[in-house]
């Protein structure tokens, strides 16, 4: 995933190194991995800007290029390394630049990854982004190669204000960092450490913060926010939390991600239906629909427990789509598991599903288990499931056709310059006709026909 520049330098027209002017300085940011990762992106672009570093989507004109990457799977590794060796080369002619390489991909290899790419200048773990001023000016001056990717036990890193891309509508809002969970394939607990919360006087700020940009809408991430203030003084829990920000003025609507079906409490259910703001969507991970591969995953809940929390859900809130995360040819995963998770697709039929392929990761207890899947059986497995997925996506979709739904534009359609873009408050993306002065604003949209990917619709005339 590429971090979106916030600012693009050049006003246009050809130009050279040599017309820039050099105290200017400009910094390149690639990103790979998810929401998370792409918001620890843009706490180092703030942090930077305080140094005076410019963004530029211009990888030639960097004179700061950072790598953020994710090593959650094998495949996304291989891409931050290719990236990283195409970018490094730009060293070739431009001596004075400076490279890092950075998140979870950076915290997992240390210093291997100087091994891997000698030119490269600099290392930085997960916990250390708030350092990265400090780094750089360590590289520069002692021209010298900088890591840093011990951890700690404050969380300064998520305390740094990331402003998003300017004109935004939606924003990403860290509330806490780190894993307890150690689910048998992850690496994440290793990568950000344990978990650790901020507190809500951190949070609420910066969210008054972000409605003063313009912002409307936020999405408060952590790896598991059900555990969101167990390790806090403030007797604030993940629940109070959600009724403390949907009293924030301008802001009109909350999301969450990621929840985890162990923690998800008949407390938090319930604000599916009580709290005004909390959209109706969750991202409800479930990986397998079988007891045995759960029970090896080390997910701490039943296939039963799962189909029950559903239950709930849709019962306090009918209209709730659901999400959900799945990973096929886990060790020890039969046909007969791999039905079971079919099974359990067809019951429930999300609205969206994500789906991997099982990836081994060193230092995890999946390691420890025979990867006896064969690839050929992985990759038909996850074929079948992603059709099958698709079959109930489309058809999803197509109810919600001859429905009039509440969208929050967020701006230029990516398919036609003559739309606009938005979401229901389900999540899903709705293209229609209409102009920009629409931006920021909750429109009416009857649904005209439901795609696989997305809604098309038009404005509801009153
Ligand atoms: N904390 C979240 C949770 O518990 O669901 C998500 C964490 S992870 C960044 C996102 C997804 O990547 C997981 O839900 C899982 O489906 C997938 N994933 C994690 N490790 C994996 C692995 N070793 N191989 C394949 N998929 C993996
Ligand atoms: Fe990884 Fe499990 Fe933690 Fe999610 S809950 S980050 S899958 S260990």
């Amino acid at each position: 995933m590429k971090f979106v520049s916030r600012t693009i330098p050049q006003s246009g027209g050809y130009y050279t190194r040599d017309w820039i002017d050099m105290k200017k300085k400009y910094l390149y940011i690639e990103t790979f991995g998810c929401q998370m990762n792409v918001h620890d992106s843009e706490q180092m672009a703030a942090l930077l800007a305080g140094v005076g570093y410019q963004l530029t989507e211009n990888s030639e004109q960097a004179d700061l290029i950072l790598i953020n990457g994710c090593s959650i799977r094998a495949k996304a590794e291989q891409k931050a390394f290719s990236e990283l060796g195409r970018l490094i080369k730009l060293k070739e002619q431009n001596p004075r630049l400076i490279v890092g390489f950075g998140g979870c991909l950076a915290q997992h290899l240390g210093k291997k990854v100087f091994s891997r790419m000698p030119a490269l200048d600099l290392v930085f773990g997960t916990h250390n982004i708030h350092r990265l001023p400090e780094m750089i000016a360590a590289v520069q001056k002692e021209r010298k190669k900088i890591k840093h990717t011990d951890f700690s036990t404050k969380i300064t890193s998520l305390n740094i204000f990331a402003p998003p891309p300017e004109g935004s509508i939606c924003a990403f809002v860290s509330i806490m960092q780190g894993c307890d969970n150690y689910c048998a394939y992850c690496v994440v607990p290793y990568l950000r450490g344990p978990e650790m919360s901020r507190t809500p006087e951190d949070i609420i700020g910066e969210i008054k913060k972000l409605t003063k940009l313009g912002v409307k809408e936020v999405t408060l991430l952590g790896q598991n926010v059900n555990s969101y203030g167990k390790k806090l003084d403030h007797g604030c829990n993940f629940v109070s939390l959600i009724k403390k920000i949907n009293k924030i003025d301008g802001i009109e609507r909350i999301r969450f991600t990621t929840s985890h079906p162990k923690d998800l409490s008949d407390e938090l259910i319930a604000c599916f239906a009580d709290v005004p703001k909390l959209c109706e969507h969750i991202h409800l991970p479930v990986q397998s629909g079988s007891n045995h591969v759960l029970k090896l995953m080390n997910r701490g809940y039943s296939v039963e427990d799962y189909s029950e929390k559903i239950k709930r859900l849709r019962s306090v809130c009918p209209q709730i789509s659901i999400t959900s995360d799945i990973i096929v040819g886990f060790p020890g995963e039969t046909k007969k598991d791999y039905q079971e998770t079919i099974d359990l697709m067809e019951t429930i039929r999300f609205d969206l599903l994500f789906s991997f392929k099982y990836s081994e990761r060193k230092g995890t207890a999946a390691q420890k288990l025979q990867d006896d899947v064969p690839e050929t059986v992985k990759r038909q497995r996850l074929e079948d499931l992603q059709a099958l997925q698709d079959m109930h996506a489309q058809e999803k979709n197509s109810a919600l056709e001859g429905s009039v739904q509440e969208v929050l534009v967020e701006g230029q359609s990516k398919n036609s310059e003559k739309d606009m873009m938005g979401r229901t408050r389900s999540w899903k993306i709705v293209n229609f006709k209409g102009g920009p002065e629409l931006i920021g604003r909750q429109v009416d949209i009857k649904i005209t026909k439901g795609q696989l990917h997305s809604l098309r619709g038009k404005i509801e005339e009153t």
